[in-house]
């Protein structure tokens, strides 16, 4: 693959900053002062600002939360024969050996797979983008559409769950409850949407763009 072009013309370089409400983009004025977008009033950045700091701050709690997320249970069923609690995987096998192979895939790739990559590509993206790495720009920005595409996906996971408490009230006696594992994975969800929200994506290409025009 050749190398990325490192030529194109940029708004930082040409003195320009885009509103990030509105799109209007104006001269970018150096005083150091707060700017404001003459057209909508939001404050403008020529880039998030602390993207890597904040995203690093989202992506430790993430991380964290990860952890009960998954040891406590997601799901409380009580029937005639018992009680039992389930966490995600002990679900995902019930699932599976139970014979419902299609939902113990769908879980597995929606709350234990997703998450986990999601944790890992934004650790990958804010590390390098932090070290000014200039290692596979093009890959990296498409990761992070990636999972930004991903990340609208998360949520199937509630559905699954809501799905499977109706199939089984309505196949049994069972009473089904969601248990406070369910609590910490939704957490785990919206702070990693948050964290992938608060990177920069251009941070990417801004050293490979700077460190370009300094061989031109
Ligand atoms: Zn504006």
């Amino acid at each position: 693959m050749s190398a990325p072009r490192t030529s194109y013309p940029s708004a930082q370089r040409a003195g320009l900053v885009a509103c990030h409400a509105c799109g209007l983009v104006s001269p970018l004025v150096r005083t150091g002062e707060r700017q404001c977008c003459a057209r909508c009033g939001a404050t403008l950045h020529v880039r998030k600002p602390d993207s890597i700091a904040r995203t690093y701050a989202f992506l430790i709690a993430a991380a964290i939360m990860y952890v009960p997320a998954n040891l406590l249970p997601v799901m409380h069923t009580s029937s005639l024969l018992g009680s039992q609690d389930d966490t995600i995987m002990s679900g995902v096998v019930y699932f599976w050996t139970s014979g419902d192979w299609p939902l113990a895939v769908i879980v597995f790739v929606a709350s234990i797979l997703v998450p986990m990559l999601k944790l890992a590509v934004l650790t990958l993206l804010a590390i390098t983008a932090q070290t000014g790495s200039r290692w596979r720009p093009l890959q990296r920005t498409r990761l992070y559409r990636g999972i930004e595409a991903i990340g609208r996906w998360s949520m199937l996971d509630i559905f699954v769950i809501t799905l499977t408490v109706a199939l089984v009230r309505f196949r049994s006696l069972a009473e089904i409850t969601a248990g406070p594992g369910a609590v910490a994975f939704g957490v785990v969800v919206v702070l990693t949407m948050i964290a992938s929200m608060q990177f920069d994506p251009r941070l990417i290409w801004d050293n490979i763009e700077s460190s370009g025009k300094e061989h031109e």
